[in-house]
């Protein structure tokens, strides 16, 4: 609550019977309280990045969709190759990777971004039941039992996720079919939480990763062999909502030239703060 006080975003502690009210349609255990933030709202993310990437083009980027090897050596780097043999040549490079950094960097991120695999549901909600959709039903965090999800938007169906972190994988061959663990665990979750849902459909779910780092804050450093080539993600689970901040942070940072420049890198999300082992500290 201080950091949302801090920030000057509006809210309100909710006590049981006050969540009751508002939310019938949610089970709350005695002695549940809960933060309700009446100016929260949802990002549509595929729609975010293509608006993005369209709005770049506008303003003269060029865009090309290519896989960057990993560069070899150190010191200033003029080039990378790509896998279908471009060569491109910059001042600085960023690698904003995500789960995939520690493939292309197995030496330096091997044991430092931990890719865990993260399971997503899309509930069918009751004909004419208007209590799951929106503004009936607020996005949602249950930090009790870990779970999270948004109402039934553009009719896909009330999402249900899991955010413990589930077993490490490859971001390119973990398989993307709904295991059975997981369906049984956000059953499980929705017919307490959400009884009314006890045996909704699952109608549609998703398999992808987050890209955890040992504390669960970001990575933005430079690789510590090249003077030009900077490290971006360690999102974990939570990088997409500071992609705009996040974004001009480093674009400052790069451009400032970081460490020898006026905007220093960020303690916290230093290389040298991303241990091999994982214990989570942000949320
Ligand atoms: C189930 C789930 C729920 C989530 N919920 C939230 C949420 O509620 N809020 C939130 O803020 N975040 C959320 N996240 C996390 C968020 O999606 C990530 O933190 C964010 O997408 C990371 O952005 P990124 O740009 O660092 O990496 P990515 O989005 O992973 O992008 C990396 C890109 O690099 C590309 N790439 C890979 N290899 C190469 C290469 N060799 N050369 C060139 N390109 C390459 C990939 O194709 C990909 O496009 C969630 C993630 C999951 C899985």
């Amino acid at each position: 609550m201080k950091m949302m006080q801090d920030a000057g975003a509006k809210f309100e502690k909710l006590e049981p019977d006050e969540m009751r009210r508002r939310f019938p349609q949610i089970f709350f255990e005695d002695g549940a309280w809960g933060i309700f933030e009446p100016e929260s709202g949802v990002l549509m993310a595929r729609r975010a990045v293509q608006a993005v990437v369209a709005q770049a083009q506008k303003i003269g980027v060029s865009y090309i969709s290519e896989a960057a090897l990993a560069p070899s050596g150190g010191g200033r780097l003029s080039a990378v190759k790509t896998a279908s043999g471009q060569t491109l040549s910059a001042n600085t490079f960023v690698f904003a990777c995500g789960p995939w950094l520690p493939k292309i960097f197995p030496n330096l991120l091997g044991d430092r971004i931990f890719p865990s695999r993260q399971e997503v549901f899309f509930f069918g909600v009751p004909a004419g039941n208007a209590q799951f959709s929106m503004p009936t039903m607020p996005t949602w965090i249950d930090s009790k039992d870990e779970f999270y999800g948004m109402p039934d938007l553009e009719s896909r169906g009330f999402k249900v996720a899991d955010d413990h972190h589930g077993p490490i994988v490859d971001p390119d061959t973990q398989p993307r079919m709904a295991s059975v663990q997981a369906i049984a665990a956000a059953r499980s979750f929705i017919s307490e939480r959400f009884p009314a849902l006890k045996n909704a459909p699952i109608v549609e779910s998703r398999v992808c990763q987050y890209e955890n780092t040992s504390n669960g804050d970001f990575l933005i450093d430079r690789h510590p062999d090249f003077d030009n080539v900077w490290l971006v993600g360690g999102g974990s689970g939570h990088g997409f909502k500071h992609g705009p901040s996040l974004g001009e942070y480093v674009a400052a940072l790069v451009l400032q030239g970081g460490a020898s420049g006026s905007l220093k890198i960020e303690p916290r999300f230093s290389l040298a703060t991303k241990q091999s082992t994982q214990n989570r500290a942000v949320h």
